[in-house]
């Protein structure tokens, strides 16, 4: 069974490769062709690159998906643990989001409270947890719904614990532990309309377990979900 495991890992991690290296050169050449160096494009060729573009990022989002999953697995995925402020992380993946938001009809609302500690944290993985939970939150939700990012931060306590709510389709009670899986989908039917192939959530429980943190969700079907991590305050 390690056997196989491993060759497994081997498969997933040569595959993200092969696939990644003429990904990047075609976004490479979608890149160059939009700068019009090369010609100018009529508005029928600028619709049909920014297609390309787009579906090219969902692909590469989608390998390094992969990548980090052939890492978990290999043991290989590590985390360097700093002093981290979780208002500029979380301000970086609103930004990022904020179009994505705006395209679903989704206010965004920002209620971190202005006394957050640092907390002990590798910045770009945790950067990667947050994006994951937003976009999810933006995804599962519905024209004219409201995502909500807060923080408790109790002084007697060592945790600060970080909420991301939807008021979005929410999920039955027995779904909830599966969501966590790798590949778990609610809806992993050929007509489902989320995109998405089931592993962010896999990979953000591993990043929040390496920082020896929790994940875990409070939802019910129709009334939104609330997806909840807790990383350790930073002492110097
Ligand atoms: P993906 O989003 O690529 O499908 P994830 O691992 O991020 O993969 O999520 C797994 C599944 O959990 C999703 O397919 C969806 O069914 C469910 N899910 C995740 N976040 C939410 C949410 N905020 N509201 C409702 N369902 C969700």
């Amino acid at each position: 069974l390690r056997e196989l495991n491993k060759l497994k890992s081997n498969f997933l991690s040569m595959v993200s490769h092969e696939l990644r290296t003429p990904l990047t050169t075609i976004q490479g050449y979608i890149t160059y062709l939009s700068t019009e160096k090369p010609g100018n494009l009529n508005p029928a060729q600028k619709e049909y690159l920014k297609i390309s573009e787009e579906t090219a990022d969902i692909l590469n989002h989608l390998i390094e998906e992969l990548l980090d999953l052939s890492k978990i697995e290999a043991g290989g995925f590590k985390v360097n643990l700093k002093a981290v402020d979780m208002a500029e992380v979380i301000n970086k993946a609103i930004v990022s989001l904020q179009l994505f938001a705006d395209k679903q009809g989704i206010a965004l609302e920002n209620n971190l409270p202005s006394d957050l500690p640092l907390v002990r944290a590798d910045k770009e993985r945790i950067l990667q947890v947050v994006k994951n939970l937003l976009e999810n939150a933006i995804k599962f939700n519905q024209r004219g719904g409201k995502v909500c990012l807060a923080a408790s931060n109790q002084s007697n306590d060592n945790k600060v614990a970080f909420c991301v709510s939807d008021t979005g389709i929410g999920i039955a009670e027995d779904e909830l532990d599966k969501i966590f899986d790798k590949f778990y989908q609610v809806d992993s039917s050929g007509k489902r309309k989320y995109a998405g192939c089931g592993l962010g959530l896999a990979i953000s429980k591993s990043i929040i377990e390496l920082h020896k943190g929790r994940i875990w969700v409070e939802s019910k079907i129709g009334a939104g979900s609330k997806f909840f991590f807790e990383l350790t305050k930073y002492k110097d």
